[in-house]
């Protein structure tokens, strides 16, 4: 059974794209099929796969507004068994076009319908907001997976993406689940990152993932090279704990 995981938070550059980016790579290298959707106008999971955005010619845009197939937008990327769905600006314009459409909510539903028992994992990248692109992202899901970054007001906003959740769980797509919470770019150096992961601990309880993500240079700067972090510096912290992270993702299935 295909599972597929919105990763979402409207908060921005609390490590979204970052685990989209290198849990999709880690799972492919588990011999996992995964369909990566860059479903953010920013496209940095596009170019995080080292795509120009210029030579893109049909993107998630063409398929969830002017119902182009999905597979006519999938790109095969460097690594075996995974593929992208590529995000281009031309996105920014969904969010407004969706309002008038019919089914605005469950168009990346439909389009994925198709395709996605093709796959393993298909891996929603929400952008940072929570208007129609993530409810399509949380209609399309199994389940939503939360980043949270270890900072001061991590908590600040998550409220407001719990009652959005129900809203589609009650409205829009009742299966939905809270695939687990994972906590971003801790700093062992601070007691403030431990303050903050036992502060969210409380709120979520055993959804919260085994593994933290730290902190680590490697992982921000792969995205400039086109590379998830495995390809980048395969011995670098980041590489390490994005794959120990992909094995607790693994051990539900
Ligand atoms: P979002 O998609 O939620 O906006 P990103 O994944 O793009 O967040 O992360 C925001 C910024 O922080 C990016 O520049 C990214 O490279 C960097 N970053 C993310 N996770 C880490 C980490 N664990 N260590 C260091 N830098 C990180
Ligand atoms: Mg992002």
């Amino acid at each position: 059974m295909v599972k597929v995981i919105a990763i979402a938070n409207q908060k921005g550059g609390v490590g979204k794209t970052t685990t989209a980016v290198n849990l999709a790579a880690c799972l492919a290298s588990l011999e996992r099929k995964v369909l990566l959707i860059d479903s953010d106008p920013q496209g940095n999971a596009t170019s995080g796969f080292g795509f120009d955005k210029r030579d893109i010619k049909q993107c998630i845009y063409d398929a969830i507004i002017s119902d182009v197939p999905m597979q006519d937008v999938i790109k095969h990327t460097a690594y075996k068994g995974l593929d992208l769905v590529p995000a281009t600006i031309q996105l920014a314009g969904a969010e407004i076009e969706l309002v008038s459409l019919m089914n605005r909510e469950g168009r990346l539903k439909n389009s994925l319908e198709r395709v996605k028992h093709n796959y393993d994992y298909v891996i929603i990248d929400c952008p940072p907001s929570l208007g129609l692109l993530t409810i399509n992202g949380l209609t399309a899901a199994s389940s939503v997976m939360i980043p949270i970054q270890c900072e001061f007001y991590a908590l600040e906003g998550v409220t407001m993406l719990m009652n959005t959740i129900q809203l589609v769980q009650r409205n829009l797509n009742p299966a939905l689940k809270l695939e687990g919470v994972l906590m971003t770019m801790y700093d062992s150096r601070t007691n403030l990152s431990q303050d903050v992961v036992n502060e969210v601990q409380k709120y979520f309880k055993t959804k919260m993932y085994q593994t933290i993500i730290p902190r680590n240079v490697r992982l921000s700067e792969a995205p400039s090279h086109g590379q998830p972090v495995i390809d980048y510096d395969s011995k670098s912290k980041g590489a390490q704990v994005y794959m120990d992270f992909a094995r607790e993702v693994i051990e539900d299935e």
